[in-house]
């Protein structure tokens, strides 16, 4: 397996970073990451820190994996994440230093929450330009999205050679919407085996899961986001799955739930999650 620390990291995602590390399709990759804060609040540091708003959203790599070309999708097999012993929770007025462990993130003396671990940001170079990590667009980046979690696939669209992943922003706790700005930060280590898909035009970003299958979009308007999400999801039961574009239509709003990732980040994100029982195949 190949390791990357987290002293290799980017702040923005772009076809100009140097790879950090290069890996054959199929390859098994440790991230270790950083918290979305970098490292900045220490435990016990309730109360007033200074913090440097140019060092958030450090994102480890970025990972070059060889063969990749644009045109061509990323998959990210979600094996494993592991969280520190210490998280971080924020708004606007205040902060918190939550201890993790035994499985519970220990917000208070008396509200103790269970681990529902994830990745905050996980992305590929843009196909212009570059894109703040702290920014979720079509090339994944700041999503924020719950689903993107153990035993969970997530497809990118590969944009530039090698198409550049990277990963970082790992959440112990986090609800849909995010409302306060944060979840529970946190640094850890991901394990993520990636591959190629070669010859496919699919919605991305999406996000695959034992249960479901899942449309992921960001726009500055959440109206717009969930538009874009739903309309994503009726392009893959049409032109992947078959069905009638009546039929995506309809069924879409029998079975598949539209929800919010988040309304905190530069752009929101909304997802549709499709139950993989009703797919024809
Ligand atoms: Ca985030």
């Amino acid at each position: 397996m190949h390791k990357l620390s987290k002293d290799t990291f980017i702040y923005a995602m772009s076809a100009r970073n140097e790879p950090a590390l290069r890996v054959e399709p199929g390859a098994r990759i440790q991230f270790e990451t950083w918290d979305a804060l970098h490292g900045q609040v220490k435990a016990g540091g309730d109360g007033d820190n200074e913090l440097d708003w140019n060092r958030v959203n450090p994102a480890t790599g970025p990972v070059y994996i060889n063969g990749a070309q644009p045109g061509d999708i990323l998959s990210v097999k979600i094996e494993r994440i592991d969280v520190a012993q210490t998280g971080v929770v924020m708004c606007t007025t205040g902060l918190k230093t939550v201890a993790i462990e035994n499985g519970a993130a220990h917000f208070s003396e008396s509200v103790q929450l269970p681990l529902n671990k994830m990745i905050g940001v996980i992305g590929v170079a843009p196909k212009d330009g570059e894109i703040s990590n702290g920014v979720p667009d079509l090339h994944g980046g700041n999503m924020d999205c719950k689903e993107i979690r153990e035993g969970a696939m997530v497809l990118l669209p590969v944009n530039a050679p090698g198409a550049l992943l990277a990963i970082g922003d790992l959440h112990a706790v986090m609800a849909d919407g995010e409302v306060c700005m944060t979840g529970v930060e946190v640094a850890g280590n991901v394990t993520v085996t990636v591959d190629i898909i070669r010859g496919k035009d699919l919605p991305l970003p999406m996000v695959i899961n034992d249960t479901h299958v899942i449309t992921v979009a960001s726009d500055a308007d959440l109206d717009i986001a969930v538009d874009m999400a739903v309309a994503n999801m009726q392009s893959y039961l049409t032109k992947t799955e078959g069905f009638t574009v009546e039929d995506a239509i309809m069924l879409t709003s029998l079975v598949a739930d539209v929800r919010i990732c988040q309304i905190v980040d530069p752009k929101k994100t909304a997802r549709v999650e499709f139950p993989k029982k009703y797919l024809q195949k």
